[in-house]
């Protein structure tokens, strides 16, 4: 018996032994394809030789050293390389341990800077319907997915939930994308009118949301309103890149393809790519400056933080994405991915949406393209599909659909940046296969 929790399943899954680019072997000696790269981690695939040298190399040299007593080179140099290429004045960098761990900080960064400003009565987040921020009890109550919810209510903060931007769904009947992206982010300011923008402390929101709703991507505009509505209010814009960044959508930055710079930036997943667990959160110098004036420092802190071992790490992800070129590889690569699953998939009768950007895809399934209606949830659709494929060899990540009941199921894709032409194709195939199968 094993005495690990088991994920998702009452019964322990196979035990995964080695990976190697694009695929993961487990311990019968079966291969899968890594169409997911897990949850959108393993951006340069598994084994990479450069990245365990570096570990391996800092091992030798400093594993550890507490943040309350040092800093350390490779956080320093780490953060360092953040702030070089990230967009705007985000230049401090808070070094954490993984998604959940940045966004707690981050929502903790929004308050502590209105208490510093005597702003005390701020104390509500907006985010959106169908979002997911982490599994901690901060970042659960500001991710918009019901069912997550559920079980840990009351949760601990107040948080009001708008629409997100979802296209597919929600853009009416001749109405331009634009039109559309600018009504969608005036939900905001008319959130704001109801719970009083003096109450609120920050709008959060994925650049591209990912495992709840399939790589939604936002319209033209639509940021650029929601900046504009948080400016005029007073209320600080936290994006979550904790999935979408790190090259994925085919910019370091997902929020540069936006043309807006957040106050708050969580980072994760593939900054560590897998090889360490590590994640960060970058603010401004003006959100920055307003803490270290008033108490002098941010008032929160995790053990492992600044972890040089992860740190040495995540400076050999990011350096590998850059000295290699990997992120426009993300768009040569996703734009084959895109074209290779319309084909398949564009004319399919249960496949009503096809979207995403870069190596970040999703396909949405429904039970008449027409009418756009969804599966009925008890069929557990995404389930079948994705321990399906799971059979035939491939890792993707399905999900189902929540927004008020009205969305349908989808997979995300999310492969390594390496993924070839022809794993494109197996992938393909074998997400084909899985479908046909799990709607028989
Ligand atoms: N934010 C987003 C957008 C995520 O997709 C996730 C994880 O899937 C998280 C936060 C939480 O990250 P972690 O699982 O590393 O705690």
């Amino acid at each position: 018996m094993s005495h690990i929790f088991p994920r998702h399943t009452k019964s322990a899954p196979p035990v995964a032994v080695s990976g190697a680019g694009c695929y993961l072997t487990d311990a019968s000696g079966k291969q899968y394809l890594d169409a997911s790269g897990g949850a959108a981690v393993s951006c340069l695939g598994h084994g990479d030789r450069t990245i365990i040298d570096a570990i391996k190399n800092q091992l030798d040299t400093l594993a550890y050293a507490h943040t309350g007593f040092f800093t350390s080179e490779p956080a320093e140099k780490l953060a360092d390389l953040l702030v070089e290429h990230a967009p705007g004045d985000l230049d401090r960098v808070y070094l954490v341990s993984g998604g959940s761990e940045a966004m707690e900080a981050a929502l903790k960064l929004a308050r502590q800077y209105h208490y510093e400003r005597g702003d005390m009565n701020r104390g509500r987040i907006i985010a959106r319907k169908q979002s997911y921020h982490g599994n901690t009890l901060g970042a659960l109550a500001t991710g918009g997915n019901e069912w997550r919810r559920a079980q840990f209510a009351p949760l601990l903060m107040d948080v009001s939930h708008i629409d997100p931007c979802y296209e597919y769904r929600l853009r009416r009947e001749g109405e331009s994308l634009e039109d559309y992206g600018l009504r969608a982010a005036n939900l905001l300011e008319e959130e704001l009118q109801r719970v009083g923008p003096e109450t609120v402390m920050a709008f959060v929101a994925e650049p591209v949301v990912g495992a709840t709703a399939g790589a939604l991507t936002a319209a033209p505009g639509y940021f650029k309103r929601i900046r504009e509505i948080c400016d005029r209010h007073g209320i600080l814009l936290i994006l979550d890149e904790v999935m979408c960044g790190m090259g994925r959508t085919g910019a370091l930055f997902a929020c540069t393809q936006e043309d807006v710079v957040p106050d708050i930036l969580a980072i994760a997943k593939g900054l560590g790519a897998g090889y360490q667990p590590i994640g960060a959160m970058l603010c401004t110098s003006a959100v920055y400056d307003t803490i270290a004036d008033g108490s002098g420092f941010f008032q929160h802190g995790h053990t492992y933080l600044g972890h040089p071992t992860a740190a040495a790490g995540a400076h050999a992800v990011v350096s590998a994405l850059l000295d290699r070129n990997l992120i426009p590889r993300v768009t040569v690569q996703g734009d084959k991915l895109r074209r290779a699953l319309q084909a398949r998939f564009g004319q399919h009768a249960n496949i009503g949406d096809i979207r995403g950007k870069g190596l970040f895809m999703g396909l949405e399934l429904v039970e008449d393209r027409d009418t756009k209606a969804p599966y009925d949830p008890k069929r557990g659709l995404a389930g079948k599909i994705k321990k399906l494929a799971f059979e035939n060899g491939l890792i993707c990540y399905p999900m189902s659909g929540t927004i008020d009941g009205k969305s349908g199921d989808h997979v995300l894709l999310a492969p390594p940046f390496i993924i070839e032409d022809r794993q494109i194709d197996e992938l393909v195939d074998k997400l084909d296969r899985s479908i046909e199968q799990a709607l028989a």
